[in-house]
């Protein structure tokens, strides 16, 4: 639902990538859209941001080239809004920078349509702090210059004037430049700015793929050609580019440039994901399992209404914690429902999980695994009654160890499904060799994933051109019985344990 209902439609500038460079305005009005529709965008990650039953059309989706669509755009658009849909205009950079914000405005104002504008970090800022390029400088650039490089400079009815430009005493930032990379550079030498003027290529700025290169502006286009950078990329020419370290700060980051795939459940990715971008890395997602309810609530239930006759209720998975509390709610129950009874957790996460619904566990292991948690019960609960609420899959070992010595009932709160679409581009990535790490965070998880694979990626993984990464000695045995290595196994066997094995192993590679 809109702010009660107006404006409609939201023009909004969805940075240069990094979902981190969204506004947070950016971010409010995504989460109001009926309908978001977004030009091609460097990180599909920015459309998490929208409700996941938000409408998305993608403007690349629409059939002919560019101009053809601009009709179609406004009309879809228009077309919702009148519809009372909320809708994002979502642009790269800022929308009103080379975005044909201002067309789209005109259109909308024409139909009667309210609509806002919100600004977004445009491709040259990101650039600029990315790379470590300052866009001015008191020594030597008090002034910058946004430029199209998309037109063709020698035609006579260009625009812009060069022979102005190349006197510009400032700093030149080049959008769209790289497809006619010579022509600029040389209309710009040939109206005399001097060749040793430094210049830098930023492509793909504020991702985990940024590449930046410097040189001069007499040998740009020899550079560009010869390191094979392409589009989309900012060229900046100026002074300010001999500011530049060897390396920027985003440059050295742990896992910078490295592409990991995350297999977790949809709603349990977006936390690993955004952790690995911030450490530069290049993130896929393709959930392995996803979380469900459990075929039939009735046995946990039955449990929910008899809870004051056990003594122990053991949680065994931040999943299982979430989903028993969620069903205890639906009943119509409070906590209170759960009266003296002692509560014991497996692993810091599900303690953490309790804790969010304002619990504490009264029995935490600090080890992560079935074996010690059992130990450590079973000389709490001798003589005991004991609930179990954990997945309809797993290992059995807590139940077969308690009920040695206690009465164990044991409930499903949920199911855990594979759910790894064999189509997805993302297996097609790693086929083809794009990707570097696969994130493996449970042994179920693992064996979805391995038994998805095509011919290409089983090889890929078995040389070793593919690492795995395993969060704990459990997940890794599942990982050698489907026949595959374990490159890389966190010490302590959490996500955070995961991503810390992830970067000793990156930082011990360099
Ligand atoms: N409205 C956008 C610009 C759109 S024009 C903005 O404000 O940034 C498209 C051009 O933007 C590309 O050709 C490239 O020159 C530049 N660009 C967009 N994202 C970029 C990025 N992450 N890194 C480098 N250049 C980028």
């Amino acid at each position: 639902m809109s702010e009660g209902r107006t404006p409609l439609v939201y023009l909004v500038g969805a940075g240069p990538g990094d979902p981190g460079l969204l506004t947070l305005r950016a971010v409010e009005c995504l989460g109001l859209a009926d309908l978001v529709v977004y030009d091609r965008l460097l990180s599909p990650r920015i459309l998490d941001f929208a409700r996941p039953t938000a409408e998305r059309i993608g403007i690349e989706s629409l059939p002919g080239p560019q101009p053809a669509r601009w009709p179609r755009i406004h009309q879809i658009i228009v077309e919702a809004a009148r519809a009372g849909k909320v809708v994002v205009r979502l642009k790269g950079g800022d929308p009103l920078i080379f975005g044909r914000g201002t067309e789209e405005a005109d259109a909308l104002r024409e139909a009667g349509i309210p609509y806002e504008f919100v600004p977004g970090i445009t491709a040259a800022q990101a650039a600029a702090s990315y790379a470590e390029i300052p866009l001015t400088h008191r020594a030597c650039a008090s002034a910058i210059a946004l430029i199209t490089g998309h037109e063709n400079p020698t035609k006579p009815e260009s625009s812009l004037d060069w022979s102005l430009l190349a006197r510009f005493p400032g700093t030149l930032l080049l959008y769209m430049a790289m497809a006619r990379l010579d022509l600029v550079a040389h209309v710009l030498l040939d109206n005399g700015k001097s060749p040793d003027t430094p210049a830098a290529v930023i492509q793909n700025a504020s991702t985990g793929q940024q590449i930046t290169r410097t040189t001069t502006l007499a040998k740009l286009e020899q550079m560009v050609r010869d390191e094979g950078l392409a589009a989309p990329a900012i060229v900046m020419i100026g002074p300010v580019v001999n500011f530049r370290p060897p390396a920027s700060w985003f440059e050295n980051k742990p896992l910078f440039g490295k592409r990991v795939l995350v297999t977790r459940p949809r709603h349990q990715a977006a936390d690993m994901q955004r952790r690995l971008e911030q450490l530069g890395a290049i993130t896929y997602l393709l959930p392995a399992v996803e979380i469900v309810d459990p075929p039939d609530w009735a046995p946990v239930d039955a449990a929910v209404a008899r809870l004051a006759e056990f003594h122990w209720l053991v949680f065994t998975s931040a999943n299982g914690v979430t989903q028993f509390f969620k069903r205890l709610l639906a009943l119509g129950h409070d906590l209170r429902a759960l009266g003296k009874v002692r509560i014991a957790v497996i692993g810091p996460v599900t303690a953490e999980e309790l804790k969010s619904m304002r619990l504490i566990p009264d029995l935490a292991p600090g080890s992560f695994r079935s074996e010690e948690l059992a130990a450590e019960l079973k000389q709490r609960v001798a003589g005991k009654r004991v609930l179990l609420a954990r997945a309809d899959r797993g290992r059995d070992l807590l139940r077969q160890e308690l009920s040695q010595v206690a009465a164990v009932e044991q409930v499903a709160v949920y199911s855990q499904i594979d759910a790894i679409n064999t189509h997805s581009d993302v297996l097609h990535a790693l086929s083809r060799g794009e990707i570097g790490y696969v994130t493996l965070s449970s042994s179920n998880i693992a064996r979805a994933f391995l038994s998805a694979l095509d011919e290409t990626a089983r090889s890929r993984i078995q040389q070793g051109a593919v690492a795995l990464v395993s969060i704990s000695p459990v997940t890794s045995e599942a990982i050698r019985e489907a026949g595959f290595p374990v490159t890389i196994e966190a010490k302590e066997f959490t996500v955070e344990g995961l991503i810390a094995a992830l970067v000793a192993h990156a930082e011990s590679k360099k």
